[in-house]
This record gives C-alpha cells, sequence and structure tokens, in this order.
C-alpha cells in the first residue's frame, strides 16, 4: 500500500463509490483512483469475488482492523431464500451461565473455544498495565490485545450467526427480551461487556435472518421474566443462585431460565 486512505476518529473506514476504483480483470488486484495516493492493492487471502459480475459490486469499503487493512466489497445478490413452513414458537433467556435458555427446554452452551479465548484475553490485557504508560512493552501488549480481542470477536460472531439462522429456520416466531444493550458499551467488567456485546450482536442476526426468511422476531418487555410463574403467572421472588423456580400459588417447578423462556414467550401473546 503506498498511500493510505484516512480514517475518520471512530470508523476506522473508508468507503469508494464505484467511479473511484477499479478491479484488474483477473479481480486479484483493485486500483484506487481518487486522489488520496493510494493506488494499487493486491488482494489476498480466501475470496470470491471473482464469482460476480463486476455491475453487482456497489460499493467497496477499506477497513482498518488490528491485525491489517481489509477491502470489502459490497454485492447486490437477491437475498431471499425459500424455507420451510413451521408454525412454531419459541421464547429465548440469555443469561451468563448459558448462551440461551429455550421454551421448549433446551439450553445453548457456551462454547468451550470461547471461554478459553476469553480467559486468555484477560490474561493479555493485564499485561498492558504491567508496563509503563508510553513504553514500547506497553504499545506491544496493547497489539496483542486488539488481536486477541478481535479474533475472539469473530469466533462469537460466527457462533452466534449460526445459532441465530437455526433459530429462524426451525421457527416461525422467535420472542426474546427487549434488553437495552449495545454493542458499543465500554464496561470495565469485562465478562459483562462481553456478554452484552455478544448478545447485541445475536439479537441483530436474528433480526438479518428474521427478515431473510420470512420470520417474525418479536422483543418484549423484560420487567420480572425471571420472577413470573410460566405456569399461573403468579410473581415468585427468587434469588439468581436457585437452581429451581418452585411456585408457592400452583405447585409448577422447572428449571429457572426455561421457566422464564417461557414467560418470554407469553408476553409476545399479551
Ligand atoms: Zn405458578
Amino acid at each position: 500500500m503506498k498511500g493510505y486512505p484516512r480514517f475518520k476518529k471512530y470508523s476506522r473506514s473508508v468507503e469508494y463509490k464505484q467511479q473511484s476504483w477499479k478491479l484488474h480483470p483477473t479481480k486479484r488486484r483493485i486500483t484506487f483512483t481518487d486522489k488520496k495516493g493510494i493506488g494499487e492493492l493486491k488482494l489476498l487471502g480466501k475470496w470470491d469475488i471473482h464469482t460476480y459480475p463486476v455491475e453487482l459490486i456497489k460499493r467497496v469499503r477499506i477497513v482498518h482492523r488490528a491485525d491489517g487493512y481489509y477491502v470489502q466489497f459490497c454485492v447486490k445478490v437477491d437475498n431471499t431464500q425459500e424455507v420451510s413452513l413451521t408454525t412454531s414458537e419459541i421464547g429465548i433467556d440469555v443469561g451468563l451461565e448459558y448462551f440461551y435458555s429455550d421454551s421448549f427446554g433446551k439450553h445453548e452452551e457456551n462454547p468451550r473455544y470461547l471461554r478459553k479465548a476469553e480467559k486468555d484475553i484477560k490474561r493479555v490485557q493485564r499485561n498492558i498495565y504491567k508496563n509503563k504508560k508510553g513504553s514500547s512493552g506497553r504499545r506491544k501488549a496493547r497489539g496483542v490485545y486488539a488481536r486477541k480481542h478481535l479474533k475472539v470477536t469473530r469466533q462469537r460472531n460466527e457462533h452466534a450467526k449460526r445459532l441465530a439462522r437455526n433459530l429462524c429456520l426451525a421457527n416461525a416466531k422467535v420472542v426474546l427480551e427487549d434488553l437495552n444493550v449495545s454493542g458499543l458499551v465500554i464496561n470495565h467488567k469485562l465478562a459483562k461487556s462481553i456478554t452484552d456485546a455478544s448478545w447485541y450482536n445475536f439479537r441483530q442476526w436474528l433480526e438479518y435472518f428474521g427478515e431473510k426468511f420470512g420470520r417474525e422476531i418479536i422483543a418484549v418487555p423484560p420487567h420480572f421474566t425471571s420472577q413470573e410463574c410460566s405456569n399461573c403467572g403468579a410473581r415468585v421472588y427468587k434469588s439468581l443462585s436457585t437452581k429451581t423456580h418452585s411456585c408457592s400459588h400452583c405447585g409448577h417447578t422447572e428449571q429457572p431460565d426455561v421457566n422464564a423462556a417461557k414467560v418470554i414467550l407469553s408476553r409476545a401473546f399479551r
């Protein structure tokens, strides 16, 4: 890369319209023709851009990530997919222990590779502060942290995407809590911020596949979903560590996360 694209402070990406770039006939190189002096770039890595006609490439974006520069192609393709007819409805409850629990009684585990990677990230993050402010050691540690963080973010994204896709393929209606979290929240409690960010990401994928497959994604008010009895609607107070939901009004017992998922599902009909 000869010149560098100019990035806005927080966006780290620059977008190019159709007139300002040219793809080499082999599609292994791209030339930017604007006046910034970026010139020709060699495209590395796995990609299938050669399978699309150039007219379908609407925009090109250069993105700066912790491990290098990426060229993103925005391709116009037919985005509808045939899916099987179903009337299945599902409620899902996200938590710290499981990735989610559903109203059919199933728990989706947080995968082991992600838990391992997150432990590793915490270790690397501590390394940053062991080095003196402004030192090259600190800068290096920061780079290691950024690359590891990026890797686990990508793995989480793939995981969330796969689960969201499966949920939308199998159900006509997916009901979840309308939690007020944003993927951009910076939280000093790492575990909490990772959970928030991945939940936000998961919800975005659900909305994406809901739209794509023509499924309904419903967000319901989150208040007291863990306290309510899914069988009779009474409020049963319990601490977070309670292992069983046991209703003193109707005698119904259930695993608490599954009970919450059932309450969430029922709220879509109120
Ligand atoms: Zn009850």
